[in-house]
């Protein structure tokens, strides 16, 4: 499991205790002194998840994940905060904020990667790596495999990230933009009618087992992936 995890934290110690321990685990690392430059890294990139210490000078960890949160590009970008020993109401502040786990420092690098791991598998299953399967549609990203009950389907590298992010963000209406932010990375120079092409092409090559059914347009929004037939 490969992800890219913003680290926000204002201690240079812990910071780098965290960076070398997250690279150790395989993952990519962005990091931020404060929620500020945080927020300014995030409208370049979107991280796979937030490791957030909630003191910090300037805007305080509650304000930042406040903010991610209220935010339809990065509400969706899971946050574990990192609080010291004992500060019960931090923690009950961070998890009615809409963090998603925290810990408490001094904390084992073992014990991070648990959690850490522990989120991506239940808030992003994209990166965590996991079989998705809905209504015989079954993608693994492991071995890059998909099929539609039992028959093997060709999909082409694009295609295949398409459908694995429909997949992994069921029953939600993704507009264009959000479906270029995840499947195309940030800031790429590329038309939202990209998106619909690309969209066409997979619907096409579904076609054949019937699952073409489960990409739908919601007219003026973009796409879901749905188990449920359109009304
Ligand atoms: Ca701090």
């Amino acid at each position: 499991m490969s992800a890219s995890i913003l680290v926000v934290e204002d201690e240079p110690a812990i910071s780098e205790l965290v960076v070398l321990n997250l690279l150790q685990a395989g993952h990519r690392t962005m990091v931020a002194v404060s929620a500020e430059q945080a927020l300014s890294l995030m409208r370049e990139t979107l991280p796979d998840m937030i490791l957030l210490d909630w003191m910090l000078p300037g805007m305080s960890g509650v304000e930042f994940a406040r903010r991610i949160k209220a935010d339809a590009r990065t509400r969706a970008v899971p946050i574990i905060m990192l609080t010291a020993r004992g500060e019960e109401q931090d923690k009950i502040t961070g998890l009615d904020t809409g963090a998603d786990d925290y810990i408490t420092k001094p904390f084992s690098p073992r014990e991070l990667n648990a959690r850490i791991k522990a989120v991506l598998r239940r808030r992003a299953p994209m990166v965590a790596g996991e079989v998705v399967e809905s209504m015989g549609l079954r993608l693994d990203p492991a071995t890059h495999r998909v099929s539609g009950n039992d028959q093997m389907i060709e999909l082409g590298p694009t295609e295949f990230r398409l459908l694995h992010f429909l997949m992994t963000h069921p029953e939600r209406v993704h507009t264009r933009a959000q479906v270029l932010d995840h499947v195309w990375g940030n800031h790429v120079f590329v038309e939202d009618r990209t998106v619909d092409v690309h969209i066409r092409r997979l619907r096409r090559v579904l076609e054949r087992t019937g699952h073409d059914v489960l990409i739908q347009t919601v007219r003026g929004s973009g796409y879901r992936f749905s188990a449920h037939a359109e009304s």
